[in-house]
């Protein structure tokens, strides 16, 4: 049998009625490790709980919320009332309103790490337990005891020849595994996250660390798509596409799949498939060595809400190396990724996500060397293989801030 990894975001994990479509997959496919997120939009849910209690708000109607989401998915599996996934809803929601409660003088990212591991303890243990209940043969796996990572809360780094060994020796290779993505642990068992999204990376990680024959990673799309059927009318898919392309694209920002996730899969060359949990006729976007796109298709890659701050220097000395060096140094410990940058002699624009808990600091960081602008709410679009008739009618009507082009790809950022 094949040794295939498959991992199901948090839109395959929404409702009782999509888990049992991934109980009918798995049934199927006969995965040997699964790999799962938190449920729906659980993780914004918990991000909103932890905002609120540190402004010092009254959080009991969120954590009901959150408790009513899981609970009426439960109530839907079983038929005991009692079962180990309340048990366990109760626990952790015990857990998070005790630790809100003790913990405000800690740092944000701390904080948010020992919280927002909840939504994937919890779908992974109600996934588990319906996964036991309709016969699978199946070992529940805790990815903090599994993906050790550095203290870096909310971009830690994993540390692979641990997490490897630690795979290697708590799985069952003769069940199906079920592990947490996006989630791991400090030495000192500290709960950390690798990145909002990051469950694929997690998945790409653990499909190296078993030398998997593939990893497939079900979505609510057909695959790949050549722009987000949220912003773009009528994409169409890409069958096939190399380790290359697909690397670009998501570092762009293409959110299909997280960026990190095709190293760990490249260096043992694992292929990638992208198929649809709704429509499991469909092959999908198969993403390999060998496979590619020809370019024949423009891609399109959107990303809001982005901030581009401009740094000048206060004497009119120059932007050069050293300069450049000290500001990426400060983004990076800010936790932020540069999106576009544009420099001149005298100044230097950068374009990030515009993630307040970082950018604030940043911009005060900044302060204190340069003179600094910032513009907000701006959009950023990527178009690898442009074709430039198309061009017009894509700037139509926008506010054009800046605009950069190499042979192929091109990107735009607008107001
Ligand atoms: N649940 C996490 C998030 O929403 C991780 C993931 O979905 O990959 O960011
Ligand atoms: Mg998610």
């Amino acid at each position: 049998m094949k040794n295939v990894v498959f991992k199901f975001g948090g839109a395959a994990l929404k409702s009782a009625e999509s888990i049992k479509n991934i109980e009918q997959i798995i049934a199927e496919f006969q995965p040997k490790l699964i790999v799962v997120s938190a449920m729906a939009k659980t993780t914004n849910a918990f991000e909103k709980l932890i905002e609120s209690k540190l402004k010092g708000e009254e959080i009991g109607d969120q954590l009901d919320k959150i408790r009513t989401f899981h609970q009426n998915i439960i109530t839907n599996l079983f038929d005991e009332e009692q079962n180990e996934a309340s048990e366990n809803l109760d626990k952790v929601l015990a857990y998070c309103k005790a630790y809100l409660d003790h913990s405000k003088d800690k740092a944000f990212d701390e904080i948010y790490d020992q919280i927002i591991p909840a939504g994937e303890l919890l779908s992974s243990k109600i996934l588990g337990a319906y996964l036991e209940e309709t016969g699978h043969n199946l070992k529940w796996l805790d990815a903090r005891k599994i993906l050790k990572t550095d203290n870096r809360f909310r971009k830690a780094i994993p540390h692979l020849e641990h997490s490897k060994k630690a795979l290697l020796s708590q799985r069952d290779a003769s069940a199906a595994n079920l592990i947490q993505g996006f989630i791991g642990g400090t030495e000192n068992n500290l709960m950390t996250t690798i990145g909002r999204e990051g469950s694929d990376y997690s998945a790409a990680l653990f499909a190296n660390f078993i030398a998997a024959d593939e990893l497939v990673v079900w979505k609510d799309v057909d695959g790949v798509l050549n722009a987000d059927p949220r912003y773009f009318n009528a994409p169409e898919l890409i069958p096939n596409l190399s380790y290359k392309e697909a690397i670009e694209l998501s570092y762009y920002g293409a959110t299909i799949i997280h960026p990190k996730t095709i190293q760990p899969l490249a260096e043992k060359n694992i292929p990638l498939s992208v198929r649809s949990f709704q429509n499991t006729d469909c092959k999908g976007t198969k993403i390999n060595s060998t496979a590619d796109f020809n370019g024949s298709k423009s891609i399109y890659i959107y990303k809001p809400n982005q901030l581009l701050i401009t740094l000048e220097s206060e004497d009119l000395s120059f932007f050069g190396e050293a300069k450049m060096s000290e500001i990426y140094h400060s983004l990076f410990t800010h936790k932020l990724e540069v999106n576009l940058v544009q420099n001149s002699a005298v100044n230097c624009s950068i374009c990030v996500d515009n993630d307040p808990h970082k950018t604030a600091s940043l911009l005060e960081e900044f302060g204190k060397h340069f003179k600094v602008r910032y513009n907000e709410n701006l959009e950023l679009l990527t178009v690898r293989h442009y074709q430039t008739k198309l061009l017009e009618e894509l700037l139509f009507n926008k506010d054009l801030i800046i605009e950069q082009k190499t042979r192929s790809t091109l990107k735009l950022l607008f107001k």
